[in-house]
């Protein structure tokens, strides 16, 4: 059976999603594509920390009113294990009500979701790209919706089904050698709208505040984040406080401990005519500074503005003029978030008393703290 529409969306997660909101009163007609079977539980401990651009870009979607359960972050505190160096970025200092926002993957996920349900988008639950094909005029998407093939005709094809989706296009992988461990955790003291970011020889370690206490996020190689999901309860929490240090009391452990694996993924683009790579799927990147949604629906926000008024969404001309507006975007944020590890984590002892200095410098120098604020809250362009 072969259908027709305008815009093929493939993955309905945050950033699908977004795309499909970006573009809903377009007057295109819209599939977007989801492999999970609709209501499907989504078993993921994950917190995205979103940052205040990104709040700004969810309020004109019109999802931001409905995220369920929004921590504001006032303060950041940047350090480095075992060195004084030590900077704290701050609200008040880059006159913003929160330098970010927390909430849970499936709280963003399910407020985008909702969302797009109410509008004229025809979302297919259960139904999962396989392959596509395309050529100057169309692509066509084959698909498998509960045992069925379909064919779906299309102008463009927006790729958006994460780092494990069809993974057509990887140019550049680069396995990180850590994983990140990821669980929810309550300290003595309250988090007071504080967020940490503590760098490790063997990769960073943040606590980002949610409703509940903390959502942990603690980068090691493999076998170590493996054997710290391992560790029954109180071994872990005192292992946790001898890296985090003394400064939130004992914790205590709520909830499963998650593990991912961490590589840097980036595709090549253009990949086929009228096909785009958005969010994971275009580059998936570590999560140290949180930027990886928060580049993911910068992609869908520039996608909608570049497709929604086209006459024909997928031409060349309408694809590359999107391609030269997010390169610039998307190669400084990931050259930033690849730095920061590259330099952060290692056991070269001059690289790392040069880091400590590094912070330590940064404190007394405001406009270089101004610079990385607005680059967390906005991107490359901020
Ligand atoms: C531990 C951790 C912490 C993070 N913290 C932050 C943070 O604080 N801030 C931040 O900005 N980013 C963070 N990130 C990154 C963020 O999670 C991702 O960038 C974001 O989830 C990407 O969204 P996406 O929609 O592109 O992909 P995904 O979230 O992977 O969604 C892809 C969707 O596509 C569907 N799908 C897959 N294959 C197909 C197919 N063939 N057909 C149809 N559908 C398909 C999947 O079911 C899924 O729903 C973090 C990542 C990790 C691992």
């Amino acid at each position: 059976m072969a259908e027709d529409y305008d815009i093929v969306i493939a993955g309905g997660g945050p950033v699908g999603s977004a795309l499909a909101l970006g573009l809903r009163d377009s007057g295109h007609r819209i599939a977007l594509l989801e492999a999970r079977p609709r209501d499907a539980a989504v078993e993921d401990a994950r917190v995205i920390a979103l940052s205040h651009g990104s709040r700004l870009v969810m309020e004109r979607l019109g999802a931001w009113q409905a995220l369920a359960e929004v921590t504001p972050i006032h303060t950041i505190a940047v350090s480095q294990q075992q060195r004084f160096g030590r900077v704290e970025l701050s609200a008040a200092d880059a006159q913003v009500p929160a330098l970010g926002y927390v909430v849970s993957y499936v709280a963003l996920q399910r407020a985008l979701a909702d969302a797009v349900a109410g509008s004229t988008v025809e979302v297919m639950n259960g139904c999962s790209a396989r392959e596509f094909t395309s050529n100057a005029d169309e692509a066509i998407v084959g698909v498998e919706c509960g045992g069925m093939t379909r064919q779906f005709h299309t102008r463009l094809v927006a790729l958006a089904d994460g780092a494990d989706g069809l993974q057509l296009a990887r140019v550049e992988e680069r396995d990180y050698r850590q994983s990140a461990l990821v669980c929810e955790v309550i300290s003595e003291e309250p988090h007071q709208n504080r967020a940490f970011e503590r760098f490790t020889p063997h990769g960073p370690l943040a606590l980002l505040p949610t409703h509940r206490g903390w959502s942990l996020v603690w980068t090691a190689q493999p076998d170590r984040a493996n054997a710290l999901a391992a560790l029954n309860d109180a071994d872990f929490c005192v292992e946790l406080r001898a890296v985090f240090g003394a400064t939130l009391g004992a914790f205590s452990l709520r909830g499963a401990r998650q593990v991912f694996p961490l590589m840097l993924r980036q595709a090549r683009r253009p990949l086929a005519p009228r096909v785009v790579l958005v969010g994971n799927a275009a580059q998936s990147l570590h999560p140290v500074a949180g930027q990886g949604f928060n580049l993911g629906l910068r992609d869908a926000w520039e996608l909608a503005q570049a497709a929604r008024d086209a006459r024909d969404p997928g031409a060349s001309a309408t694809l590359n003029a999107y391609f030269s507006e997010r390169r610039f975007d998307r190669t400084a944020t990931i050259l930033f978030t690849d730095t920061l590890i590259r330099l952060f984590s290692n056991n070269i002892p001059i690289i790392d008393r040069l880091c400590g200095a590094g912070l330590a410098a940064l404190s007394s120098i405001p406009p270089a703290k101004n610079f990385l604020v607005r680059r967390m809250m906005f991107g490359a362009r901020g």
